[in-house]
Parts: structure tokens; sequence; C-alpha cells
């Protein structure tokens, strides 16, 4: 944990302290003590103010209201993470490790053991009416590796208007529910400018012109696809690139997930039209053996962000992927990364990508607070991130509300809350499930029974509730 001084708080509370400003005191509002990770900058004992879903102010010299609750993390606190590729109903079932590898992603879905252990008991729990469970029981597993936003919810996979009311609630869902923009009644739970297609090339044709359309009047500000995913050297995953192309989808506005087939030539035509690329190394090396070719794709000075793709192959979220990446880069020669590029990648450039980087992906006042607080021994602010266990987040913050972290922490923040106790790594850590049960209407469950359901499920097929996340040992 990083030494405070303490004089210096104490000096500095007393003195915002006095300078008061009643009219806040109606808000929820909160200040938080610790090193601020912007993340462009680091400013060791700042202050943040958070004033109902936004941040007010930031710095060393805040201001802060009385009446405001002051609390001293003692802690890193960083934007909240942004997990651009997920495929979140997946993520309740337990790893498949299927001991070889692909030459792309063709192959692997066609192997009957992806149907044992993936694709039968997902359905089956679809059948089951859990479909909303699979994908509450992901938001947390997302929150509890430090990410505030995601993609990839249960309304893309299923399109059912009548599923949609679960995904709000906790964690933003930037393709559907994010949360960032104002409600049309006109289009209920439709208002989102991202749009997130696993595989662009089958779209039909009508659906094409209208994703083109879109972008180009604005009304689509970011366009996701997954493409070229398989192994470097595989041709029908690099041909992918040449299909994008021809239905006028390298342009600005898109971002490829994957792309480990890509090279310099492909990633030369990506940053000459501003399309960003979406790293996902821990599920390309399980699957392929390898991973895409980053170097490349920096020196091409493409915008890449880093994503976790879902925990069967990949990581259990972006706490778990940017160690992942960490310890891979580690061991290139030399790196590919800094540490700063690494954090960013998990953070402003998401952010970027999703064009919503007026509004989450940094800290800085009138963004919203979404918010990562994490506890570390280690000096640097970019390496305590990067080396961070799941049990090392402190709190996770979404919109100015505490949504999960240690129990002290969100008993100060949020007393009025109904929190339930999640172990992580043998820690205990408080979760407001709450936000998820008043949306449920008539018949909440709670998070235990969430979790007890979803395992009954699997328990049938002979198979148990994926955990969280993995723990060192
Ligand atoms: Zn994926």
């Amino acid at each position: 944990m990083r030494t405070v001084d303490r004089k210096v708080w104490t000096g500095l509370i007393l003195a915002v302290a006095l300078s008061c400003l009643p009219s806040w005191a109606q808000q929820n509002q909160f200040a938080l003590l610790g090193t601020l990770v912007t993340p462009t900058e680091v400013i060791e004992n700042g202050v943040i103010l958070v004033a109902g879903e936004k941040i007010e102010a930031i710095g060393k010299d805040v201001k802060v209201p009385a009446g405001t609750k002051v609390i001293d993390t003692g802690g890193f606190i960083y934007p909240g993470l942004i997990d651009l590729h997920d495929h979140l109903t997946w993520n309740f079932l337990p790893r498949w490790k299927p001991n070889r590898e692909f030459a792309n992603r063709y192959e692997w879905q066609a192997v009957p053991e992806y149907k044992i252990v993936l694709t039968t008991p997902e359905g089956k729990a679809f059948d089951e009416g859990l479909a909303c469970d699979t994908e509450q029981y992901a938001e947390v597993k997302a929150i509890v590796g430090g990410a505030t936003s995601v993609i990839g919810s249960l309304n893309q996979w299923n399109q059912k208007p009548d599923k949609q009311k679960c995904i709000e609630g906790l964690a933003r869902n930037l393709d559907f529910y994010s949360g960032l923009y104002p409600a049309n009644p006109d289009k209920p739970g439709n208002v989102e400018k991202l749009r997130n297609e696993v595989f662009p090339l089958e779209l039909p044709e009508g659906e094409v012109t209208n994703i083109n359309k879109a972008l180009g009047d604005g009304t689509l500000t970011a366009f996701i696809v997954h493409l070229a995913e398989g192994k470097p050297t595989d041709a029908a995953a690099n041909r992918e690139f040449r299909m994008l192309k021809a239905r006028g989808f390298v342009r600005p506005g898109v971002s490829i997930i994957h792309g480990v087939a890509l090279h310099q030539l492909e990633f030369q035509q990506m940053h000459d039209t501003q399309v960003g690329l979406i790293w996902s190394p821990r599920s390309n090396i399980a699957l392929y053996g390898d991973t895409t070719d980053v170097r490349a794709a920096k020196q091409a000075q493409l915008t890449m962000a880093i994503a976790p793709d879902w925990s069967p192959t990949g990581s259990d979220g972006m706490l778990q992927e940017l160690k992942y990446a960490a310890t891979w880069n580690a061991g290139q020669s030399p790196p590919v990364f800094t540490d700063a590029e690494l954090v960013q990648m998990a953070t402003i450039n998401p952010a970027k990508l999703a064009k919503v980087n007026s509004m989450i992906g940094s800290l800085a006042p009138n963004y919203f607070a979404d918010l990562l607080v994490v506890k570390s021994r280690e000096k640097d602010a970019y390496r305590a991130l990067l080396h961070a266990n799941p049990s090392d987040v402190a709190l996770v913050v979404i919109g100015g509300i505490p949504a999960y972290g240690d129990p002290e922490l969100m008993e100060k923040l949020a007393p009025r809350a109904e929190l339930e106790t999640v172990h992580v790594c043998g820690v205990p850590k408080s979760l407001d499930f709450q936000s998820e049960k008043l949306l449920q209407g008539t018949n909440p469950k709670s998070w235990k029974q969430t979790t007890e359901d979803l395992n009954r499920s699997l328990n049938e097929w002979g198979e148990t509730l994926a955990h969280l996340t993995e723990c060192p040992n």
C-alpha cells in the first residue's frame, strides 16, 4: 500500500471543509483520496470529487464542500476499465481446454467437444429461463475484474425485447444500455451509437447498407466486428479483411476484434481509414497458439484496446487480461508496449474506439464517475494495475454509485444499500446487486439465488458454475 502523508491529507480536508457549498449537500456526493491515474497523468495525493453520476473535480487542490463524505482509499484510482470484446452469456461456463490448436474460428466451432462443453449447457440455461442470470453473473464477473463498461450482452445474442430489462444496472452495456445517452421514449432501450457484430460477413445486404448509412450520418458512431481470427498464417482468416472492405466497412468508426491473420499491409490500410484494433491475446494463444502482430500494428500507429474475449478460453476479466498481456509483453525483445500504454489500452483507448471518450475512460471533470480503486504495494501507478489481483480491487464505482468493493469502503459509501457478500480469492467483498433487483420488478432475485440457480442448471450436466476469477495459488 502506498504511504500517504497524513498531515497533508488532514490539512487538505480541513481547508476544503471550510470552503463549503451548501447547495451540494442534497446530492449523492463523496470524495476519494489516493493516487489518481487519469490515465495520461499520475497525480499523487490527489482528490476526486463525485457529485451525482459525474466527476465534479479532480486534482491536488479540490474544494470539497462541507458535509461531503471523504474517504482516504490509500490506493490507486483509475477510470473504470472498458471491455470492448466479450460474450457475456458464456462466462458462467467453466473454462474450455481443447488441448489442441485450431487454424481459425470455424474449426473450433465445428468440433463436438465445443458443443458438449459450451453450447449445450448455455442453451439449456436459456431454455430454463436463466438468460438474465447468465448476463448478470457475467456483469458481476466483469466488475470483479475492474470493468465498468462491457459489450456483448444478452440482447446482442437473442434480440428479444422482453429480455432487455435485466441488462440495465450493474456494468454499462455499451452496445445496448450504456446509460450514457438520454432515454428516447420512441426507441426504448435503443439509444446506443455503438453496434457490435460478431460476424459482419454474415450480415444481409440490406443491413450492410443500413449500417454504412448510419455510420455516414452519425446515428451510429462505432461498429465493432470480429475479423481475421485464426493462426497468423491462415489464408481464410486473412481473406476476411478484403471481404470487409468490399462491404464498405474499412472506414472510420469501425474497430476490428482479433485481426490475428492481418499483417503490415492491412494494418496500414486500417491506419489510413482510422480503423481500430481490439487485442485479446489469451484467447488467441489458447485457440491458435499465437496472437496478433501488435508490434506491426503499433508501428502502423493503430489505436489499440485490450479485452478478454470471454472466460471459457480468454480471461475472466480486464485485470486478468491486462496481467496476461503484461506477462506476454515482458517476454518480447524488446517489449512492444510500455506499462502506461497497456493501461491506456484498457481505459482511454477503448473509450476512443467506442466513441465515448468525452464521457468515460478518463478521470476528468464532467466525465461519468466510473472508477476503479486498487490497493497495491507497487510504487509505480501503471505497474500497480498490471500486476493487481482481483482481490486487490478495493472499490468499483459506476455512474457515481458504489457497486462493489471492500466491505468497509462499501458500508461507508453505500450505508443504505442491501449489500451481499462475494468471496474473491478468499477475500470477502461487498456487492450492491440492488439495481438489478429493482429493475427486475416483481420477482427480484438476490445474487445468492442467481448463482444457485445457474449452478443447479450446470450440475445436471456434470459441470459447476465458473469461478468469478482464477486466483493465484
Ligand atoms: Zn469474441
